[in-house]
């Protein structure tokens, strides 16, 4: 599962330690089932049993895993996730260490985190992708304003933005760590909102056409359709494609001065 499925789990299993003595178990009822990037986000959760516990006592099972999210199902011929409209993300919760915790002050606060990519490798990415010059006139907007803008750069690319801070990370959770301290987040659906979401910080997301912000997004943060109805296509859509040219870059500035607390 992907960084925000696995963000998206810790929302679910919120609580279960303090509040009921309990341990969620993600798997299948036998098998715990975590996978490569589930220790990243799970590490020091108590909420959480680890793979090796099945035969704790005080376990709940929740049969969220890769290839079983709850919140959608593929609807291969249509190359098109159905989304669960029951389905509601609780923030997450990521237990940082005190080091990492240190370190990601090292910006100070008051700055916005904004993010421009959408991993290109996904073929769902156009569906995703406001554009690099959009955010590049949100980004001088707010720079006009005396905001510090902080941007994460990756090696695997992604276009640097003129006026904010390029950033390198030790990794996701060093990215967490610093959006933890950010007064706010601009950027699309993914990885990075739910991480917003989960470190507290306040948020302007760009979902566009492809998932619903009632089963993805949170209800502190300011969520974009462009007046869409999602589709759920994970191929270049022209609809995502109309749906995300119809958020324009004041709507988003806007909603980055009210979430900031500014006159609008
Ligand atoms: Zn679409």
């Amino acid at each position: 599962m992907g960084l925000g499925d696995q963000l998206m789990a810790t929302g679910m299993a919120r609580g279960a330690w303090a509040q009921r003595r309990r341990k969620v178990a993600f798997g299948d009822g036998r098998r715990i089932r975590w996978d490569q990037n589930s220790d990243l986000i799970f590490r020091d959760n108590p909420n959480l049993a680890r793979p090796g516990e099945e035969r704790r006592p005080d376990l709940e099972w929740i049969g969220y895993f890769k290839g079983q999210r709850i919140y959608n199902t593929n609807d291969a011929a249509r190359r098109r996730w159905v989304w669960n409209l029951d389905f509601r993300a609780e923030p997450g919760e990521v237990f940082l260490s005190a080091g990492e915790i240190r370190a990601g002050r090292r910006f100070g606060r008051r700055f916005v985190v904004i993010e421009p990519y959408v991993p290109s490798w996904k073929s769902v990415a156009p569906n995703k992708d406001w554009g690099a010059q959009r955010y590049q006139a949100v980004v001088d907007r707010l720079a006009a304003d005396g905001l510090t803008v902080l941007q994460f750069l990756y090696d695997k690319g992604g276009p640097a933005l003129r006026g904010a801070h390029g950033v390198r990370t030790a990794g996701f959770r060093d990215a967490l760590a610093i959006l933890g301290q950010a007064a706010l987040f601009i950027g699309p659906e993914g990885g990075l909102h739910h991480g917003a979401a989960a470190m507290g910080t306040k948020g302007v997301v760009l979902f566009g056409g492809f998932i619903p912000p009632s089963v993805t997004g949170y209800a502190a943060h300011t969520n974009l359709t462009g007046g869409a109805e999602a589709c759920g296509s994970y191929t270049p859509c022209a609809h995502c494609r109309v749906a995300l040219d119809a958020i324009s870059v004041e709507e988003v500035y806007a909603a980055a001065r009210r979430q900031l607390g500014m006159a609008v």
